[in-house]
C-alpha cells in the first residue's frame, strides 16, 4: 500500500520528510499545496524542484478525488459523483440554505448497517474511505464553490456510509478539515451522523474535538426502532441515550436528532409524546425528515397533515425542532437516496483536471 500523504496531518508530514532524508519544512510544504492550492499533481508544486517532484510522484502517489458527473436540480442542489483511486465511487452533494452552503460527503463506499428505509445500505459495504478522501470532497466542493464566489459554510458527514464505523477515517477527516492550514473549518460547523454505534460515540467524546453529532434516532422505543435498525439490538435507546448524554457532557454541543417520518410507522402522535419525555435529559434538536422514497422499500412518507400534527406535539413541548426541506429529491440527492453506483468507473478527465487544479476559497466571497 503506497504511503497516503493526503490523509497525513502536518506533523505526519514532516515526519515523512525527515524519514525520506528531506528538510521538514518541505511537509509543510506538500501540506500547504495540497489543502489549500489543491494540486492535481506534483507537477503543481511549483516551489519544490524537479528531481524532488519526480520522486514524490513516484514514492507518494497522490490519491485525490475527481469528479465524474455532476447533476443539478432545480433547487440549486448539485449532486456530484466521485470518483476514488481505485475506481469506486461514492457521492457528495452541495446545499443551498439561508446561511450559505453545506457539503454533505460519504464516509465509506456503500454501508454495513443496513438500516430498513435507506438506499445507502443495500449494497453493503466495499470498504472505508481515508481521512483524506473525505476531508478532499470538502476541498472540491470548495473549488467548485469558488468559480461562483462561494465557499463551504457547513459540513455534514451524511453521505454514504457509517462515519462512526470508519473511525479513524472520520476523526482524521475532521483534523484535516479544522486545521488552519488545511481547510480551516471550525468544528462547530461540521457535523457527524451516526445510527448510534454507542462504544464510539463514547470514544468520540474524548477527542477534544467540539463537532456536532446527530443520532439516527427514528422511533422513541426499542419496538419500533428495532424494526427500522437492526443496530439497535447491539445498542438499544436506554444504552444509545447514556452515551448521548455524556456526549453533552463533554463537548457542552446540544445533540441533534434526525428523524425521518414514514407514514403510519413512526409517525403517530403517542411516539411524538415519547420522543419529548425520551430527549428531555439534555438539550436537544430535532430534525424531522419526510422519508424520502427509495423503491426497494415498502414504505410511503408521511403526508403533511401527519407530519404537522408530530410537529404541533414537539412545538407545544418546547423541543427546538425543525422540518428539513426535501433538497434534490428529483435527482435523488437526499437524505437515504444517495447509493454507491454500480460498476467501477474510470475519471473524466477534463473535469477532474480543471477541477483539481482550481485554487480554492481562499480569495472567495
Ligand atoms: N450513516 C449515518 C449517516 C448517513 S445517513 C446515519 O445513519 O446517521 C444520513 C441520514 O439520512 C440519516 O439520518 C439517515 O437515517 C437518513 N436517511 C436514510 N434513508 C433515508 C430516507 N430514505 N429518507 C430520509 N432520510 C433517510
Ligand atoms: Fe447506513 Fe446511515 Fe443508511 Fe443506516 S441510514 S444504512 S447507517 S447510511
Amino acid at each position: 500500500m503506497a504511503v497516503d500523504v493526503l490523509s497525513m496531518e502536518p506533523a505526519a508530514l514532516e515526519r515523512l520528510m525527515e524519514e525520506a532524508d528531506l528538510p521538514r519544512y518541505r511537509g509543510r510544504q506538500l501540506f500547504h499545496a495540497l489543502w489549500k492550492t489543491r494540486i492535481a499533481s506534483y507537477d503543481a508544486l511549483s516551489v519544490w524542484p524537479a528531481a524532488l517532484r519526480a520522486r514524490a510522484a513516484g514514492e507518494w502517489p497522490l490519491m485525490r478525488v475527481v469528479p465524474l458527473e455532476r447533476q443539478k436540480a432545480r433547487d440549486g442542489t448539485e449532486k456530484i459523483v466521485v470518483g476514488l483511486f481505485d475506481g469506486e465511487q461514492v457521492e457528495m452533494v452541495l446545499l443551498p440554505h439561508r446561511f450559505g452552503w453545506s457539503v454533505c460527503v460519504s464516509t465509506q463506499v456503500g454501508c454495513a448497517i443496513g438500516c430498513h428505509f435507506c438506499a445507502s445500505g443495500l449494497l453493503g459495504k466495499t470498504r472505508n474511505l481515508s481521512a483524506g478522501e473525505i476531508a478532499d470532497q470538502v476541498a472540491l466542493a470548495e473549488v467548485i464553490l469558488a468559480e461562483r464566489g462561494e465557499r463551504v459554510r457547513r459540513v455534514d458527514l451524511m453521505g454514504i456510509g457509517e462515519p462512526l464505523d470508519n473511525y479513524a477515517g472520520t476523526v482524521g477527516g475532521l483534523h484535516l478539515m479544522h486545521d488552519p492550514n488545511g481547510l480551516g473549518l471550525s468544528y462547530r460547523h461540521l457535523t457527524v451522523s451516526t445510527s448510534g454505534l454507542v462504544p464510539r460515540i463514547q470514544k468520540l467524546a474524548e477527542e477534544g474535538m467540539p463537532v456536532t453529532l446527530a443520532v439516527s434516532l427514528h422511533a422513541p422505543n426499542d419496538d419500533v426502532r428495532g424494526e427500522l435498525m437492526p443496530i439497535n439490538r447491539a445498542y438499544p435507546i436506554a444504552r444509545l441515550m447514556d452515551a448521548l448524554a455524556t456526549y453533552w457532557e463533554r463537548t457542552r454541543r446540544r445533540i441533534t436528532y434526525e428523524y425521518l417520518l414514514i407514514d403510519g410507522v413512526n409517525d403517530g402522535v403517542p411516539l411524538a409524546r415519547e420522543l419529548v419525555r425520551l430527549i428531555r435529559r439534555f438539550p436537544a434538536h430535532v430534525n424531522l425528515i419526510p422519508w424520502n422514497p427509495v423503491p426497494e422499500f415498502p414504505y410511503r412518507p408521511s403526508p403533511a397533515a401527519q407530519v404537522a400534527a408530530f410537529r404541533k406535539v414537539l412545538d407545544e413541548a418546547g423541543v427546538s425542532c425543525t422540518v428539513r426541506r426535501e433538497l434534490g429529491q428529483e435527482i435523488e440527492a437526499a437524505c437515504g437516496q444517495l447509493r454507491r453506483s454500480v460498476g467501477k468507473g474510470t475519471p473524466s478527465p477534463p473535469l477532474a483536471e480543471k477541477a483539481a487544479g482550481h485554487p480554492p476559497s481562499e480569495g472567495g466571497a
